[in-house]
């Protein structure tokens, strides 16, 4: 392991540092990233990639599928894919482009599952390195351990992880909504799920991390050692190593799930209720989401399929009358020898929520069924050809003080309906989350995630088509931006720095430090389109 090489920027005079940032700052001024970069000479890229010598496999042709991702609006081809056999074969690949310097093009880009949304994981006639085929390190669960934890290689899909986590009574305690997502593309952003109230997100149970910085060298990271750096990777969108390895925090696991639904129609109500459940005091619900229902039919009765209603005859008799209704969903995990107790609790909290008494549906599931749900909506779009559709989400974090302006505005006003796909609304506290990674949140301790999950009908010009679904996210867009309301973008894409700096705000300068650190070519993850590939003789002056 070799830090030497990343922390040479820090020793450098003060002075040199100021220049580069300063210099850094200059090329990323208000550059539009819109234009995908093309590189003067890609058969060039090609062949010296092609006189590398190394164990791995370099393919030229199996590379079409590291075209594409999961939101499937931007197809671009990379000149190469890596499968990966060992961490060297990565750091090989990089050190390779790193010495090319700046008379070449060539990015890299780590592809996880490939379920991004705006083409992040893509690497125009670069080279993508397919983590998914990475399987070293084997898992090593360390259960006996205080805080039991597991290693994993980043380019494990987190169902794996759950299902040999409980083969030992263990699990991770943080979550996404869906498990077909590798360890790697999740820390990448955040992994934000209904436990982050409770655990943080994703990247707060992560005790350790190997990286590969875009200078090719391999480091451990953790709190205790090269903190700049995991805290760097930490929701870090790539821009500072490929992760290679993870040590993921475990807790004993659960074995069943109640599993609650409830509706409201008046907004404050279920605000008020969702931030009480995740208050301080009242950690009663391993999870809370919730979502947003606007002008659809039939919802309750599709819920009847997974879920019983609490009063069967009343549940009957509701109907919406065309109001926009809320949805709050909680979770409350236990073993079967505890049901009892349990229903007792869960009852009792129910009690004093304002939820409209005629909607209220619960059930029980395995704790692997519900971690596991998105999968069973997955295989039913697959089977009528509606999952390999293009994806435009928008996912927004949006401070408490401006819940009620944002909704007001974008409930009532842009979103006309829900049937393209789930709009989720759900509170987390930020008192519980890790300060110091690259994550960008409002400023406030409670603020909400709002994420516009649309599926476009392939070919179709009207509402439900990507055109209608794209400029009804610009509509929001802008109205987040103009009103100053303090929202961020999660899962964040803009295409020009200046969105970008004011994405980051006062984290703009730490960002572009730790760029130069670990990154000082920009080699990395050019789908994200923050930075563009260090080309200029100019840039000899930090490397
Ligand atoms: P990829 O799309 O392959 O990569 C994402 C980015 O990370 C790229 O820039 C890539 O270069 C980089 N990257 C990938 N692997 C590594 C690595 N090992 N080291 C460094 N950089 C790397 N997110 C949530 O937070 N909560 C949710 O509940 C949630 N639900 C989702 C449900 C679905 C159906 C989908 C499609 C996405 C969901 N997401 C959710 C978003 C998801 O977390 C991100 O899109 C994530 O990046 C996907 O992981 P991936 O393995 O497919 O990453």
């Amino acid at each position: 392991m070799c830090i030497s090489q990343s922390n040479k920027l820090f020793r450098l005079k003060p002075i040199v540092f100021k220049i580069a940032l300063v210099f850094l700052l200059s090329i990323t001024i208000n550059r539009d990233h819109t234009a995908t970069p093309t590189p003067q000479s890609p058969p060039s890229s090609r062949l010296s990639l092609e006189t590398m010598r190394f164990d791995g496999n370099l393919s030229f042709e199996n590379i079409q599928h590291a075209s594409k991702d999961f939101g499937n609006r931007f197809h671009l081809m990379p000149t190469a894919v890596l499968y990966p056999k060992s961490i060297s074969n990565i750091a090989q690949i990089i050190n390779h482009v790193f010495n090319l310097g700046l008379t070449s093009h060539l990015t890299v880009a780590a592809r996880g599952h490939g379920h991004s949304l705006e083409g992040q994981a893509l690497a125009p006639d670069g080279v993508v390195i397919d983590m998914e085929s990475y399987k070293s390190p084997a898992m090593t669960f360390h259960a006996r351990e205080k805080h039991p934890y597991v290693d994993v290689s980043a380019g494990e899909l987190w169902i794996n992880i759950l299902h040999e986590s409980l083969k030992r009574g263990l699990t991770p305690k943080s979550w996404t909504d869906y498990l077909h997502l590798t360890v790697g593309g999740t820390l990448s952003n955040a992994g934000i799920s209904g436990q982050a109230f409770r655990h943080g997100p994703q990247i707060n149970n992560v005790y350790r991390l190997q990286v590969v910085t875009g200078r090719g060298d391999v480091v451990t990271c953790s709190d205790e050692q090269n903190a700049d750096l995991f805290n760097a990777a930490l929701g870090g969108l790539g821009q500072f190593g490929i992760i290679t390895e993870a040590r993921i925090a475990l807790e004993p696991a659960p074995t069943k799930v109640k599993w609650i639904r409830a509706l409201y129609s008046d907004f404050t109500a279920f605000t008020n209720d969702q931030e009480r459940l995740i208050s301080h005091s009242r950690d009663a619900f391993d999870y809370l989401e919730g979502f947003v229902v606007i002008n659809r039919t039939g919802l309750l009765n599709n819920w009847r399929s997974s879920f019983n209603p609490r009063d069967p005859v009343q549940a009957e008799q509701f109907t919406s009358d065309g109001r926009i209704l809320f949805c709050l969903e909680l979770a409350k995990y236990f073993n079967v020898e505890d049901v009892g107790e349990i229903e007792r609790e869960v009852d009792s909290l129910l009690m004093e929520l304002s939820y409209i008494r005629s909607t209220l549906f619960l059930s029980e599931v395995s704790y692997v069924d519900f971690l596991d749900r998105v999968h069973v909506s997955e295989m039913k779009l697959r089977e009528n050809d509606l999952w390999d559709v293009p994806h435009p989400w928008l996912n927004l974090l949006v401070p408490r003080s401006s819940i009620h302006g944002f909704a007001e505005e974008v409930f009532h006003n842009i979103v006309k309906d829900t049937s393209n796909g789930p709009v989720l609304i759900y509170p987390v506290n930020k008192s519980r989350w890790k300060n110091g990674t690259s994550l960008v949140t409002p400023d406030e301790d409670v603020f909400y995630l709002v994420a516009f999950l649309s599926s476009a009908m392939p070919s179709s010009v009207g509402r439900d088509g990507v055109d209608a679904l794209l400029a009804r996210n610009r509509r929001i867009v802008k109205f987040v931006s103009e009103s100053k309301l303090g929202i961020k973008q999660y899962l964040p894409h803009y295409t020009t720095t200046q969105e970008w700096r004011a994405h980051f705000g006062d984290k703009w300068e730490v960002f572009l430090r730790r760029k130069l650190a670990y990154d000082p070519l920009a080699i990395l993850a050019p789908g994200q389109r923050i930075f563009p590939r260090a080309i200029s003789f100019h840039l000899s002056i930090y490397v």
